[in-house]
């Protein structure tokens, strides 16, 4: 069966024609309700009316949505939907839509298409089956779904038809959020208000603040009848089994290589149907392992950002499908070989002023320094938080395993930007060299910082010339808590900081140069402990960052817990990004799906282990047997000892197997029997996590030794090098 599928992938990889996308320019962005459109299907008033309410300058009134209303159903008409649905991201980690019908009966029973203010504003979505963390007792079923103006609507099509798709955000009846996009925009706010608070000092009256994501989503692709024949794959998004293979990635000939024929028409395909989407893709290439890839589209407001890479994320999955591939966002499908990250490239910008950018004249320097610190500060006071921002099971492989990123949260920031800045901590500037320094100095940092930042890649959380680059960050995850989390500890150092510059102006006469460089030099004495420059993996680094009391939350459960810690409540909860109560429901919903996933991982990799592994080893047992026997009776003089042996060792796999299978059946139970689920989730990452390692380690050992005819699972070499 295995080596069959792999012939016939060899064989019928029919190549799929993908239409010549032509000038891409011309059509970008042509299944959204973009506000070119907008302004087509509105009146001038209401246009400029909608126009300020995308800008949070005014408050949506029933004409506005009326019109909008009316606006969007023309086009989507136009366009061949016959549906519409408030498109969301529920705290399930994918997205979520229910369409209804623009059909409705006139005042004349006869048959009309409408769709009204009121329908676009709001929806109520049957919400018992999302999770809510105990928000929603399960006698309050309602929720609802509000429409986001600031993201535009856009067409979804599939084979038969297209579907009105509105970014919304989705609340409980008493209004606690129940989303991944809802603190994301609270958090938008909070920075804005901080940055402005801020640069009020310098007198700057940005017209708008706005904070920025560019996303690079890593992939594996394997050929879907392949992955059909691993239900670990199919079911985890990841290979409970497979032993290494002889050749994996050690011969760094993937990254940058040449995209493969079938690959290259896989990821036009997706580029096509982004586009149209208006999603910005820029880059595409092979990542650093055999058959995994990446896309990045160009930098966009965090809003806009986060429901992109969702977007981006679903058509990976959709159209995988029509090239005969399995597409794995998982942070580590295959053991040994690099997992998958999203690395999040932020930065705040006023205007044209970029926080991060050190500029040309003294003032921006200074704004630079100032920004920088705060992010510093941020991160150093709560890297706990960053670091659950990230956590899930699957993300656990790579921070709490041997990968890069560790699970201890840094900040890279290049050589000539920390000797700057313990310059500034040993105060080792003069009157005329810290003049120079303002002018001059750090404006030449970017170029050089730019071209020695990418070489430490362990880093979790680099600078790289005018923008963080966040590492950490899952495959598979949405991008809207780890930005939001960023915003709020930045904006909360910040504000912090100026408080400080206000008094040292008052005592320097109100010389804010100077006023600047000592609050700058007071915060980083303490904020510049979260810098590291060198290897992230090494122990010496592990025992530094114990001394510097940063911490090492290597399983999820752990770090996870420091959202319902009183400091961070209190943090979180002052700029009414979250309250207390959503703060606990997150926890709870992201623990119990910690658990939830690794309970499928156990129950799955002991049912392969029992019915696949086994078997084949009991068949392979059977053929050494038999060849004894023959050996016995035919060739009497024959040295059978080394027959002998390997039975022996057989025997040992199949104890062995039955062992670890009978440990594991044990903690399942017990998980399953722990109604507290904080209990549950420390015996899943204690106990549970160990066992299936362990599992694992036998089953591998097992596909090394057995013959490969009996062997039903497609291998490593096979998923990672057959297209
Ligand atoms: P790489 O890290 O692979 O060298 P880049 O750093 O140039 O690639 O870009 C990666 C991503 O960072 C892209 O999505 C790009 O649009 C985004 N990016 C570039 N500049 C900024 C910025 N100022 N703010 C946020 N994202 C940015
Ligand atoms: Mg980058």
């Amino acid at each position: 069966m295995r080596k069959k599928t792999i012939q016939t992938i060899i064989y019928t990889n029919n190549k799929k024609k993908i239409e010549n996308m032509g000038n891409v320019s011309k059509w970008f962005g042509i299944n959204t309700f973009n506000e070119e459109v907008m302004k087509s299907k509105l009146s001038k008033s209401m246009y400029s009316k909608m126009k300020k309410v995308m800008e949070g300058k005014e408050n949506l009134t029933v004409d506005v949505a009326n019109e909008v209303a009316h606006g969007m159903k023309e086009w989507a008409l136009e366009n061949g939907a016959t549906h519409f649905a408030h498109w969301f991201l529920p705290l399930t980690g994918s997205t979520a839509e229910k369409h209804d019908s623009f059909l409705t009966y006139d005042e004349n029973r006869k048959m009309v298409e409408r769709f009204s203010g009121k329908e676009l504003v709001r929806q109520e979505p049957d919400a018992s089956s999302f999770p809510s963390g105990g928000l929603r007792a399960t006698f309050e079923a309602r929720g609802y779904t509000a429409w986001d103006p600031t993201s535009p609507a856009f067409l979804i099509e599939d084979k038969s038809g297209k579907t009105l798709c509105i970014p919304s955000i989705f609340i409980s009846y008493n209004g606690y959020s129940l989303d991944q996009k809802s603190p994301l925009l609270k958090s938008v706010d909070v920075i804005e208000n901080s940055v402005r608070k801020f640069l009020d000092v310098f007198g700057i009256e940005p017209k708008k603040v706005l904070s920025y994501a560019g996303v690079e989503q890593e992939f594996f692709l394997v050929d879907s009848l392949l992955a059909s024949l691993r239900p670990d794959l199919t079911i985890c998004g990841r290979t409970l089994i497979g032993a290494k293979p002889a050749k994996g990635q050690e011969m760094d000939d993937q990254y940058f290589g040449s995209i493969k024929e079938r690959f290259i028409e896989y990821m036009r395909d997706v580029e096509h149907e982004l586009y149209k989407l208006g999603i910005p893709l820029h880059t595409r290439h092979n990542e650093v392992a055999p058959h995994q890839f990446e896309f990045a589209p160009i930098f966009e407001d965090v809003n806009l950002a986060c429901d992109h890479n969702q977007l981006l994320m679903e058509v990976l999955r959709k159209k995988a499908k029509d090239h005969n591939l399995f597409v794995s966002l998982h942070e580590k499908p295959f053991a040994g070989i690099n997992g998958s990250g999203k690395h999040v490239n932020w930065n705040i910008s006023a205007d044209s002023l970029n926080m991060l950018d050190p500029g040309d004249n003294p003032h921006e320097n200074m704004i630079f320094l100032f920004f920088l610190t705060a992010v510093l500060r941020g991160v150093y006071e709560h890297n706990d938080l960053l670091r659950a921002s990230v956590a899930s099971c699957s993300n656990d492989h790579r921070l709490g395993g041997h990968e890069a990123p560790p699970a201890i949260m840094s900040v890279f920031v290049g050589k000539h930007l920390t000797d700057v800045i313990q310059k500034i901590i040993n105060n080792e500037f003069n009157e005329v060299n810290v003049k120079e320094l303002i002018n001059t100095g750090i404006s030449k940092i970017p170029k050089i910082t730019k071209d020695t930042t990418d070489r430490n890649r362990t880093s979790p959380f680099a600078f790289t010339g005018n923008k963080f680059e966040f590492r950490a960050v899952g495959s598979k995850q949405s991008i809207s808590i780890p930005i939001t989390i960023l915003n709020v500890i930045t904006a909360d150092s910040l504000d912090y900081m100026r408080n400080i510059l206000i008094e040292e102006m008052k005592d320097s006469d109100n010389d804010i140069l100077k006023s600047i460089y000592n609050v700058v030099r007071k915060v980083l004495k303490q904020a510049s402990d979260i810098l590291f420059e060198g290897d992230n993996y090494s122990e010496e680094w592990r025992i530094e960052a114990e001394k510097r009391g940063l911490y090492n939350l290597k399983k999820s459960d752990e770090a996870l817990k420091r959202f319902t810690d009183d400091k961070k409540i209190e943090l979180l909860t002052k700029n009414n990004v979250f309250s207390k109560e959503e703060l606990h429901a997150r926890y709870e919903v992201e623990i119990e799906r910690y658990c939830k996933e690794m309970l499928i991982e156990a129950r799955l990799i002991r049912d392969m282990a029992q019915t696949i592994v086994l078997p084949a080893l009991l068949e392979h047992q059977k053929l050494i047997l038999e060849n004894l026997k023959l050996i016995k009776e035919l060739c009497q003089n024959q040295n059978i000892e080394f027959l002998n042996l390997e039975s022996t060792n057989l025997i040992k796999k199949v104890d062995k197997i039955l062992l670890n299978i009978s440990k594991i059946d044990e903690v399942i139970r017990e998980s399953e029997c722990e109604t507290n689920i904080e209990n549950c989730a420390c015996i899943c990452s204690q106990n549970l996590n160990e066992n299936i390692n362990n599992l694992r380690e036998v089953c591998d050992d097992i596909e090394k030794n057995i013959s490969d005819k009996l062997w039903t699972l497609p291998k490593y070499s096979e998923l990672l090098f057959v297209d």
